[in-house]
């Protein structure tokens, strides 16, 4: 038995765990309340190592924001705009095939689109643009949407949400995001997030989309004005539903980025409260495959850190990040893919290169020179792209 977890107070959950019984909330909360982040983290590696081995994975992908014009003003958020900003944006359907060309070029296998609530953009643009990039390249699998962007557009087709998925399935949607649950208790919702989708809608998106067979992420925008309890609470929804549906790929708590929003933030994230959020995550989301550290918002090196406290994933070379640098994240706008795979190199696992789906594309157990190779190719063509994003 790992030597901290021998000597803590949290040796009992440690032996639910092993045993694969189930924690309860309680529990949950005392590991959010813990001062023993090493024998959290110990716990929560044991079960990553259960759950995916020796492995951790990236994806090498590219991210498109279609427009950043949205009918609502959530507090929290810097990235919307309205007609009236001269730094609103929206990009035709040639435009975003423009971009996911230049971005195959480094051997993307994802896009991954959301935008604001456009208040004018037709439904058609959006299944449009599902099949224009689908065109562009069958094999490139389209994350897009979030749950408050598909009642936007059920709202705007007439249809209703199962009706809309549909549409958006067959016009190419692979899978959708998880952005937007922000955290999920009503008290909270409504003091950063007013007017936006309730936890109950946001739930029946995934589960809707899940029962025609989708797979999707889940997220939880932790570190604002929210308390441990109700992270606890956020956490028990999500298990419930996966329990449900089993169509969650992959957990993506989010830090929340203080610096340019409205909302008066005393403590923000430090890199211990995200250490603990992941690896609360992982243990007590036992029914999820994956927990992704998601290195726009921890920083490439807490990220790498966070595969040691449950993390078996940290996202992808993205590219052009506009949500989180709007609202201050000082991380770069992109990874290589050889850096990636040097990150988790260091932690001692084996870096895997995954699809939308979590599932390997390429597993790299040892080829280093290769890979600094590839790298320097790599980093000149996400420059090119940066350059003319
Ligand atoms: S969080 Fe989403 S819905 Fe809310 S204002 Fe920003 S873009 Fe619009």
């Amino acid at each position: 038995m790992n030597f901290f977890i021998q000597r803590s107070e949290l040796r009992d959950i440690y032996d639910k765990v092993v045993a694969n019984e189930r924690i309860s909330e309680a529990d949950a909360l005392r590991l959010f309340e813990t001062k023993d982040l090493n024998a959290l983290g110990a716990i929560a590696d044991f079960m990553r190592q259960r759950k995916v081995g020796n492995r951790a994975s990236y994806i090498v992908n590219r991210y498109i924001n279609y427009s950043n014009y949205c009918i609502l003003s959530c507090e929290f958020c810097s990235f919307s705009r309205k007609k009236r900003d001269a730094d609103g944006f929206q990009f035709s359907i040639e435009e975003i095939v423009a971009k996911a060309r230049e971005a195959s070029k480094i051997g993307i296998t994802e896009l991954h689109i959301v935008g604001g609530l456009h208040p004018s953009l037709p439904f058609r643009f959006y299944t449009d643009m599902l099949k224009a990039l689908k065109a562009l390249d069958a094999r490139l699998q389209l994350k897009c949407f979030t749950a408050i962007e598909i009642l936007h557009l059920a709202w705007l087709a007439k249809k209703s949400v199962v009706e809309t998925l549909t549409e958006l399935k067959a016009a190419g949607l692979d899978s959708l995001t998880g952005g937007g649950a922000e955290i999920f208790r009503k008290e909270v919702r409504s003091r950063i997030a007013k007017g936006k989708e309730s936890a109950e809608e946001y739930l029946d998106v995934h589960r809707q989309w899940h029962k025609l067979g989708g797979r999707s992420t889940c997220t939880m925008l932790y570190g604002h004005v929210e308390t441990l309890a109700d992270r606890v609470d956020h956490l028990r929804q999500l298990r419930a539903l996966q329990d449900e549906t089993h169509g969650f790929t992959a957990m993506i708590p989010l830090a929340y980025q203080p610096e340019d929003n409205d909302i008066p933030v005393e403590h923000p994230p430090t890199g211990f409260d995200s250490l603990r959020t992941i690896a609360v995550s992982r243990i007590y989301l036992d029914n999820f495959p994956h927990i992704t550290a998601y290195w726009i918002g921890l920083g490439m090196k807490l990220a790498q850190v966070a595969l040691s406290y449950g993390a078996d994933d940290i996202h992808g070379t993205i590219i052009e990040e506009h949500i989180f640098h709007m609202a201050g994240a000082t991380s770069p706008q992109l990874q290589t893919e050889a850096d990636m795979i040097k990150a988790i190199r260091e932690t001692g696992l084996t870096p895997v290169q995954r699809n939308t789906f979590y599932e390997p594309i390429k597993i790299l157990e040892s080829a280093p020179a290769a890979e600094a190779v590839e790298n320097t190719e790599h980093s000149k063509v996400l420059e090119d792209n940066l350059a003319t994003a």
